[in-house]
């Protein structure tokens, strides 16, 4: 069974963050303000991932993982590593890498038009933000990425025609 994990990147982690949402990883982002209360209406249960000595010392009773590297697959690996986090907990592309919502299945007929014609004629099933409205397909993320989570891993990359998971 997969483990849950929820957490809350602060604002310099915004593209560590849209790994972990590839990866199915419930992810929410602080806001640039400073004006925001983000941070004080924080749920418990997100594990907090930060850059900034501020906000790992006022968190620390909640355990913060702080992020040292610079590179954002370095700093999704030091994520991984620190919370024993296994490639069985992971749903890619299940959630919207920009809006952190679930992807829901879409009817492929109202896909078309809204996708280039020769990605249409290839997939048979298709996903869709409901927030943004973003299309995804087995495919649709950088194949580099999928190559990289495996490597991660170490397990065999999922085939190429290979669909989006339902569950
Ligand atoms: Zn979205």
């Amino acid at each position: 069974m997969k483990r849950k994990f929820h957490f809350a990147a602060d604002a310099a982690l915004g593209k560590l963050a849209r790994h972990l949402r590839a990866a199915g990883f419930d992810t929410r982002s602080a806001p640039q303000s400073a004006q925001s209360d983000f941070w004080q209406t924080l749920d418990p249960k997100r594990i907090i991932l930060t850059r900034t000595t501020n906000l790992r010392r006022r968190f620390k009773d909640r355990h913060p993982v702080f992020i040292r590297e610079n590179d954002p697959w370095r700093q999704f690996l030091q994520v991984m590593r620190e919370l024993k986090i296994k490639a069985d907990d992971l749903d890619p592309f299940s959630r919207c890498v920009v809006c952190n919502c679930r992807l829901r299945e879409t009817d492929r007929q109202m896909v078309k038009g809204r996708v280039p014609d020769y990605v249409w004629q290839r997939h048979a099933r298709f996903r869709t933000c409901d927030q943004c409205r973003r299309l995804y397909w087995a495919g649709s993320h950088p194949v580099r990425m999928e190559e990289r989570m495996a490597a991660i891993f170490s397990t065999q990359p999922r085939k190429r025609n290979d669909e989006c998971e339902t569950t």
